[in-house]
């Protein structure tokens, strides 16, 4: 039996829209099951809080050898900074000199800040000197996607461990309405890492990474 050609067309186009559906449908539960266990994102946001840890009289780590951790992240830091701004966004910085800031003031400017995410910038220590590698801490579960988007791309940056992501009761991640991650970047005590920590070329790589990380964030991209 012949169908008029107009009635032909009609039926192609049902047929394909439901295959197009069928197509949309797998690709959306796919999303959701390897996601599903990140929550929400951070949402939107156009500000990153960099957040360089200790300063003044806190020095932070002391280092098996070289600068100790209040220098090293707050050179991170200027770095992460720097690219975060000449890729479009807008950036405040806690600290852009060797003084101290309360944990209060460095909570208080996020919390003043709207459409922001706040991203403190540590190095490690261990008193087990084989003790290496990257880890990143989140508090809100919200956070917990901007973390592990950080860490695979941290990763990157130099050969290390990978520690993993962890929910850490820190005060700046504890008392901090904006999604708020805390990054230790390697281990001072360690000399492998050290080595890359105190290396400024390795520095640079590891704050393109992280801004990387937060940009997939942004992205709403699923680690
Ligand atoms: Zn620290």
């Amino acid at each position: 039996m012949k169908f008029p050609v107009h009635q032909s067309i009609r039926r192609a186009v049902r047929v394909l829209a439901s295959a197009l559906a069928a197509v949309a449908a797998a690709a959306l539960s796919s999303c959701q099951s390897t996601g599903g266990n990140y929550g929400p994102g951070a949402g939107f946001f156009n500000t990153v809080i960099v957040d360089a840890g200790h300063g003044g009289h806190d020095e932070g780590a002391h280092a098996c050898s070289g600068a100790h951790e209040k220098s090293l992240a707050l050179d991170t830091s200027r770095r992460l900074a720097s690219v975060l701004r000449s890729n479009g966004m807008r950036v405040i910085e806690n600290r852009t000199g060797d003084y101290f800031v309360t944990l209060a003031k460095r909570t208080s400017v996020s919390n003043n800040t709207g459409q922001a995410v706040f991203v403190s910038i540590h190095y490690n220590h261990s008193e087990r000197r084989g003790a290496q590698g990257i880890e990143i801490y989140y508090n809100a579960l919200r956070a917990k996607r901007l973390a592990a988007n950080i860490l695979r791309e941290s990763l990157r940056a130099y050969s290390t461990d990978n520690r993993g992501i962890k929910k850490g009761r820190y005060y700046v991640l504890r008392n901090n309405r904006r999604p708020s991650v805390l990054c230790e970047l390697g281990f001072v005590s360690n000399p492998s890492d050290n080595r890359n920590i105190q290396n400024p070329a390795v520095r640079q790589r590891i704050a393109e990474r992280v801004a990387a990380g937060i940009l997939a964030e942004k992205a709403g991209r699923r680690p």
